[in-house]
């Protein structure tokens, strides 16, 4: 071992000799690596990991941090920020569908690897809830803030608001309107309007922390607050053992404490694959109907470990490392 500790070495995990740019990969593939140093001291190769295509150019933000010896909690808020910022992404941020009464109130929660969190919930008008989440964690006693309180403490910090819905989401919400009249007291399942953004990154220093933002289900109820701001259900990290992420049908995350249970079955010894499965089978087993119900988790051990899985085919996770940066489409239960 002291030789060992006398060089640098590196190691890689069974995938990662191979891994280039864009390459598709398998789901749960084991990605990691590390290198110790002259001092004996371990240091990580960092790894972020996003929900949904949307997920690449999140991961290009919170490389700039790890690539730079950064902490996780900042890659993973830098990272979602970018979605946040894309007014053309419906799903995340200000650009983001509308309520059934056209108001865009948006979730978000942050979690890092001491177990601090923020969150804050039916936030309306501010174009970085993740931000204002990070603020929740940082200067107040609390984990989670909602609605107008959330608002008066975001503008009260100085944060940036702008008037939504945008004129473009605001048109689509009227045509919506006009042919969905009936049915206002039956929200529709929007699957294909609702691609949270859940990231989970390793730092330098081995320690994980995890983000999720998101505009939540187009049309949905007012008032309604899904799984993404939800410690437990839409994002957790343990540091000792790993972190998870959701994005899907969040009334169904949230029965299971979704996230929370991928992260207690790691804790069991299951591995990132096998937990996200073992999640989605446990919603599989308290539903009947599963139409539409599209659930989907992420989730990434200490060793950098990664596994995925989904009620339904389509759903896909952006990653990157050192080494790659890829799309990886996520195992799942059946068929659309
Ligand atoms: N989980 C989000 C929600 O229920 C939406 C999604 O990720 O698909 O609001």
């Amino acid at each position: 071992m002291a030789a060992l500790q006398r060089r640098t070495f590196f190691k890689l995990g069974l995938a990662g000799a191979a891994l280039s740019l864009f390459r598709p990969a398998k789901a749960g593939e084991i990605l990691s690596d590390y290198s110790s140093v002259e001092t004996g001291e371990t240091v990580f190769s960092p790894i972020v990991i996003s929900t949904w295509n949307h997920g690449i150019a999140a991961n290009a933000g919170a490389w700039e941090v790890l690539q730079n010896g950064g902490k996780s909690i900042d890659a993973v808020e830098k990272g979602v920020m970018v979605t946040e910022s894309d007014l053309t992404n419906r799903s995340v941020g200000i650009g983001g569908m509308p309520d059934r009464d056209g108001h865009v109130t948006l979730d978000a929660c942050i979690m890092d690897e001491k177990s601090r969190c923020g969150s804050v919930a039916f936030l309306e008008g501010i174009a970085h809830p993740i931000s204002v989440a990070r603020a929740v964690m940082d200067t107040t006693l609390h984990v989670m803030i909602v609605g107008a309180g959330a608002k008066k403490f975001a503008l009260d910090r100085g944060f940036e608001t702008i008037k939504t819905p945008i004129p473009e989401v605001k048109a689509e919400w009227k045509k919506w309107r006009k042919e969905h009249k009936d049915e206002y007291t039956k929200p529709e399942i929007n699957h294909e309007n609702h691609d949270t953004i859940g990231m989970l990154a390793m730092d330098k220093f081995g320690n994980i922390s995890g983000a999720c933002t998101t505009s939540g289900w187009a049309y949905k109820m007012h008032g309604r607050v899904g799984d993404s701001p939800i410690i437990g259900a839409g994002l957790f990290v343990d540091n000792e053992i790993g972190g998870a992420v959701a994005t899907g049908l969040g009334e169904a995350i949230i029965r299971i404490a979704g996230s929370h249970t991928v992260v207690e079955l790691m804790r069991q010894g299951f591995t990132p694959q096998e937990a996200c499965k073992m999640a989605v089978d446990r919603i599989l087993s308290k539903h009947t109907d599963l139409t539409n119900l599209q659930c989907c988790f992420l989730a990434i051990d200490k060793k950098g470990n990664v596994g995925s899985y989904s009620v339904y085919n389509g759903f896909n996770y952006a990653l990157k490392t050192a080494k790659a940066e890829k799309m990886v489409d996520a195992e799942f239960n059946r068929s659309w």
